[in-house]
């Protein structure tokens, strides 16, 4: 088992990957997202056709191809962090502090409503 390593760590061995085969030159920033996309839409087909106990039962035994689609995703994530300089650990910390926010614990426990389902009408401010 490789020791855990850290989003920077990752990021330099793509970006090593991608210097390795002068990819570069075609990671634009629209095509990084569309491959984002396409990956994260790999995700999806390993759940397609399938629910309940099948689906389970079909992520368990397919274990590899779904980590190799996640790992897919995220090193879209990372490349497309990295070119666009943003640092995805702060960002990442963030969100989540916003999703706090918009997700009080109080009104989101339990709930899977979007978030809009919380927010109360404000009074306007000329009535
Ligand atoms: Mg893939």
């Amino acid at each position: 088992m490789t020791p855990p390593l850290t989003l920077a760590q990752l990021t330099e061995l793509l970006l090593k990957f991608r210097r390795d085969r002068d990819w570069e030159q075609f990671h634009t920033a629209k095509d990084q997202m569309l491959s984002l996309t396409l990956e994260a839409a790999e995700v999806l087909e390993l759940a397609q056709w399938r629910e309940g106990d099948a689906l389970d039962q079909h992520l368990l035994q397919s274990k590899e191809a779904l980590g190799d689609e996640l790992a897919d995703v995220l090193n879209w994530v990372l490349l497309i962090a990295h070119d666009q300089k943003i640092n995805i650990a702060d960002a990442m910390v963030k969100k989540i502090a916003k999703n706090a926010i918009k997700y009080p614990i109080a009104e989101a426990k339990g709930r899977a409503d979007k978030y809009t389902a919380y927010q109360r009408e404000t009074p306007d401010a000329g009535s």
